[in-house]
């Protein structure tokens, strides 16, 4: 991916290295960053969904303002991380009015390592990337690429950029209304009922990323050749089914909560194909 044309954002806070009292517990960094691989793909990401009452009780009261550096990060990974991130501004801001007929409120991204807290709740690498949608922020420890690179061989920079815009896809979501709807509906039917929301929770946020590079690409060039391989690799690497083979050697349907790899795969390609919001509308489909 060309993203060296990128506008870096200005909505990163960068508290890597900063450290949280107490730290991250006993636990090594390697197994943290293993946890939130499977807690990405496994759906620990939208902690407002599934299980993520308690997180979202347990959020205010003892959340404390943590402040990182403002400003474009001067590494490598932490810039490119900002440019991404800038882009989708950049590519949100004029779809968003244009298709959905509504203005774009930028989410913020924190950069972290090994623990942070967030408005939802403490924060620790374990978890994997997530969007909270009381700070509307995104959350990553961007150790996370390496281990997507070592452990699934699911690397490159435009399958990081895909993990990026997906969660960037769930704070469109939220600016869509869907969230708060959703995770309204998730308390009144069972569980696997309010596994099969999350999934298309997370399919759209897979479709939006998809409409996001769609736009990238037209107006930047962004994409290389190798480059949609590589984000559907990284979509199938992460695939429920997949993640739930390795750790568990079974597969079960009514615990997925992101999607299955074929799945994953087709709803990103959908909204790169398309480049619209409607495409995405994962809860009308009649095939998921
Ligand atoms: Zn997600």
């Amino acid at each position: 991916m060309r993203w060296e044309d990128f506008r870096t954002s200005s909505n990163v806070e960068d508290r890597r290295g900063m450290g949280l009292p107490g730290g991250a517990g006993g636990l090594g960094i390697g197994t943290i960053v293993i946890l939130g691989l499977l807690g990405w793909a496994l759906g620990i990401d939208p902690r407002i969904l599934i299980g993520g009452a308690e997180m979202m009780t347990g959020g205010g009261s003892g959340y404390q303002q943590q402040q990182g550096r403002q400003g474009t990060p001067q590494d490598e990974m932490g810039r490119f991380a900002s440019a991404v991130l800038g882009n989708t501004e950049d590519v949100w801001s004029t779809v968003l009015p244009q298709q959905a007929n509504r203005q774009y409120q930028a989410p913020k991204l924190v950069l972290f390592s090994d623990a942070t807290r967030s408005g939802c709740g403490g924060a620790q690498s374990a978890m994997g990337p997530f969007y909270c949608p009381l700070d509307q922020t995104v959350y990553i420890d961007l150790s996370f690429f390496e281990e997507m690179q070592r452990r699934f061989r699911a690397g490159g920079d435009f399958a990081y950029a895909y993990v990026l815009a997906h969660e960037v896809g769930h704070h469109v979501e939220n600016q869509l209304g869907i969230l708060p709807r959703v995770q309204e509906r998730q308390q009144q039917v069972g569980r696997a009922e309010a596994n099969q929301l999350s999934v298309r929770v997370e399919l759209m946020a897979d479709c939006l990323a998809g409409v996001w590079a769609h736009h990238s690409n037209q107006r930047w060039r962004s994409l290389e050749p190798g480059d949609i391989e590589e984000a559907i690799h990284a979509a199938e690497a992460i695939g429920d089914d997949r993640l739930q083979k390795q750790s568990q050697g079974r597969v079960v349907p009514d615990s997925f909560t992101h999607g299955s790899s074929e799945q994953r795969m087709r709803w990103l390609t959908t909204g790169l194909k398309a480049g619209q919001i409607q495409a995405c509308d994962t809860f009308r489909a009649s095939r998921l």
